[in-house]
């Protein structure tokens, strides 16, 4: 699309009034006097969240142990619940999706259980820019089959340190290749793949192909009726607010339903036996096989709560303010920042672009340090990117504005000079 932009506080300030979503604000802890462009490490926390979580507490203080059948058993339901709420976000059947453990641990799940390494077909594939934890997962995957990663995990590289080709990856589906995993959204330079062109690909060759969508759940709305991959893992706790720590998301195409998982669990056994006790497993008949123990209430109930935001808004309004928020942001950076020596690392194309835009600075560590000193919380990813994350719901274009000045003033002072490049612990 294109945008028509121009300079001034007013004009930031018009867009705020023409915004559909302004009100949904105040249903967020947002600090007066903060801009907060970390809603993509974690999501600040909403009324709705609070209110759940003080719910359940509330069901748990009123009935102990009978907090399970309390309210229609809907908190012994409560994973495939929730999974049904949030197979709306991504377009997917409800029961193919459900709420479970964390991200690595849902990857490790879904490996395990659709990973069918044979002699001549054996490789996994992924790529270069992905966050490590999926990395790691993956190589302790093929090490649990009796591989060695460095022959059994194939990368495809980028070219630009910034954006992996739908074409490399295409071109590395090679015969020995048994599984795909890749996420949705590059966490640096918020680059958003083509999923269903890489999918279809995939499926052609019969191999099986999973998403991490911990960069685009709750800011890109996808179509998976449409793209029908095979399996996908997400952490709740971005975009999506769901709280630090949130159970993360799992779906499971339908195709898969009836397979053994590769790490089971009572909660995976069928509801209708679980309480049976029975040594002998049986796997409920959805996503929901893929659970494995207790499932955490307080969290769940977070996501809950913060799920009455997304279905008052709508993932398309959602998605359509997101990116003009962020097209607004590279406007102002083309015009006021780029004479600083920063560049945009993020694809300019709607259809390419994630949630988040990639300000690259080689001072980009010191900025950031700066800028947490003027109210001001972006996060720094090596070596030289200021992550600036708006949320639809909690982000003005007079936010932007206010951001586009202060980076501006940081860096026309050289106000970095005063911070030291040692890294702290958590950057
Ligand atoms: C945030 C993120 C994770 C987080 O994994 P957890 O197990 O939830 O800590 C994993 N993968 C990607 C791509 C992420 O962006």
């Amino acid at each position: 699309m294109i945008y028509k932009f121009e300079q001034g506080l007013d004009f930031a300030r018009n867009l705020d009034v023409g915004d559909p979503l302004r009100c949904i604000r105040k249903h967020f802890y947002a600090r007066e006097g903060q801009i907060y462009m970390d809603g993509n490490s974690l999501g600040l926390c909403s009324k709705d969240a609070e209110e759940a979580v003080l719910d359940v507490l509330d069901v748990w203080k009123t009935f102990g142990i009978n907090i399970w059948s309390a309210r229609g058993g809907k908190f012994f339901l409560y994973p495939s619940y929730l999974g049904g709420r949030l197979a709306k976000l991504i377009n997917a059947e409800p029961n193919e999706v459900t709420v479970t453990n964390s991200t690595t641990v849902n990857i490790h799940q879904c490996i395990a259980t659709l990973y069918q390494p044979m002699k001549e077909r054996y490789k996994i594939l992924v790529d270069d820019l992905n966050f490590p934890t999926d990395r790691y997962a993956v190589d302790s995957q093929a090490l649990l089959r009796g591989y060695k990663p460095e022959d059994a995990v194939k990368v495809v590289k980028s070219r630009d340190g910034r954006t992996i080709l739908e074409d490399d990856v295409i071109a590395a589906m090679t015969d020995d290749v048994a599984l795909i995993l890749l996420p949705a959204i590059l966490y640096r330079s918020s680059q958003l793949l083509d999923m269903q062109r890489v999918t279809d690909e995939a499926r052609r060759r019969g191999i099986i192909i999973g998403w991490d969508l911990c960069h685009s759940i709750g800011a890109v709305a996808h179509d998976f009726r449409s793209i029908l991959p095979d399996f996908a893992v997400w952490c709740n706790y971005k975009y999506l607010s769901a709280g630090p720590g949130a159970i993360a998301g799992l779906y499971l195409n339908k195709r898969h339903f009836g397979k053994v998982p590769g790490l089971s669990g009572w909660h995976g056994n069928v509801k209708a036996t679980q309480f049976q006790l029975r040594h002998q497993y049986e796997p409920a008949p959805d996503a929901d096989a893929l659970l494995t123990g207790t499932a955490p209430l307080l969290s769940m109930a977070a996501l809950d709560g913060t799920l009455n935001v997304y279905d008052a808004a709508g993932m398309d309004r959602i998605r359509k303010k997101s990116l003009k928020l962020t097209a607004y942001m590279m406007y102002l950076i083309d015009t006021k920042l780029a004479r600083h020596g920063c560049e945009i690392g993020t694809p300019r194309e709607d259809a390419r672009r994630g949630g988040h835009v990639a300000l690259e600075h080689a001072e980009a560590y010191r900025i950031c340090r700066a800028l947490k000193d003027r109210q001001v919380i972006p996060d720094f990813r090596e070596p030289n990117v200021v992550r600036l994350a708006p949320v639809a719901f909690y982000t003005s274009y007079e936010d932007i504005y206010n951001l586009i000045e202060i980076i501006d003033d940081i860096i026309t002072n050289r106000t970095y000079d005063k911070y030291s490049e040692e890294r702290t612990l958590i950057v």
